[in-house]
């Protein structure tokens, strides 16, 4: 554990780079799924050949498809609220505030927060001549190209008191920002999702089921491809740099553990060389003519020198003493400590 201490930044760079690896792998991951589904997906279009074409396919069911048509509600459209002369089927109203915030570092930058966020949507088809198809669940499409039809800031005149509590609690009001997106009624859009048939002929575009998104959108097939390539390379760049650090990062660490390793292994050596050393001196510096009463018990060679405690035991050598780590050879009680012991 004492290690810890010393890969601590390592430690912590590691952590933090495999959380941003994994994401960004789910991500690329995710983004290849896409492009696959979206590459073998038929291009087809709303007429009499679309029946025929479904029928070929397990269930009615072509699990993701591309399809181009004219927006069309199949009630009453939704009214837009700024500009009545407009009418759509999916209505987002966003109402942003817009501050000046400090930051943690201290600085002043300038942020916004949605404050409110209200969608409406009302059944819609993708017509084409006398053909059309039923578009479920549009406001759970990845990606929803929508006009925007109003865009007003407000801004706020703060007086002094605003500015004091500014200053104070860290966030300033610059304004508020309202937002109407509406998908027209009659633009021409393409939808990419599961085409299924129901039982009385029905057709519909849902989002499909094996986690691959539904997008209504104005851009083509290709574009949406380009799209997506882009991504999927500028996420592999990412993969690639942030698995460089956690590798640099192993690296550091592995390095550090076998430098630290080699530094414990020299330490033992030395203190080996100085116990041979120390024993050496005290062989020479000892009293040979001993009777055997003032011999240490275990090798009966060298002169009693250390005394057990709390036995108080004085019947080994320093030598021995080092090789006996835990109970008195003459009466096996535990040793807590011991010291030299002058026979005189
Ligand atoms: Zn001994
Ligand atoms: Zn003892």
């Amino acid at each position: 554990m004492d290690f810890l201490p010393e890969i601590i930044g390592e430690t912590v760079i590691l952590g933090l780079d495999t959380l941003i690896l994994g994401f960004c792998m789910r991500q690329l991951s995710k983004c290849k799924h896409i492009l696959n589904g979206l590459q073998t997906a038929p291009v087809l279009d709303i007429d009499s050949t679309l029946n025929k074409e479904i029928n070929k396919y397990p269930n009615n069911v072509i699990p993701y498809v591309v399809i181009r048509g004219l927006v069309k509600p199949l009630g009453t459209p939704i009214t837009s609220n700024y500009n009545h002369s407009v009418t759509g089927v999916v209505q987002r109203l966003t109402i942003k505030e817009h501050v000046i915030a400090r930051t943690s570092a201290g600085f002043w930058s300038d942020q916004t927060r949605t404050i409110h966020e209200v969608c409406n949507c009302t059944p819609f088809v993708l017509n084409s001549g006398k053909y059309s198809i039923e578009v479920v669940d549009a406001l759970a499409a990845e990606l929803l190209d929508m006009d925007v039809i109003s865009d007003k800031f407000e801004p706020m005149s703060p007086g002094v008191i605003d500015h004091v509590w500014g200053f104070f609690s860290g966030v300033r009001q610059r304004g508020l920002q309202t937002m109407e997106e509406m998908l027209r009624d009659g633009s021409y859009i393409t939808a990419i999702g599961e085409l299924s048939k129901s039982n009385s002929g029905a057709l519909k575009i849902q989002p499909p089921k094996d986690g691959l998104p539904l997008y209504l959108t104005t851009a083509t097939k290709s574009t949406l491809l380009k799209r997506l390539t882009s991504s999927r390379d500028f996420l592999r760049i990412l993969v690639v740099v942030f698995g460089v650090v956690a590798a640099a990062a192993s690296c550091r660490i592995a390095y550090k553990y076998l430098k630290r390793r080699k530094r414990r292994v020299l330490e033992e050596c030395m203190r080996k060389q100085l116990a041979v050393g120390r024993r050496e001196r005290r062989a020479i510096a000892r009293d040979h003519n001993l009777t055997d009463l003032q011999l240490c018990v275990v090798c009966t060679e060298n002169p009693k020198e250390v005394i057990l405690l709390p036995c108080g035991h004085v019947c080994l050598c320093e030598d021995c003493s080092d090789n006996i780590a835990d109970t008195c050879p003459i009466c096996r009680e535990r040793i807590e400590s011991r010291a030299p012991a002058f026979i005189t």
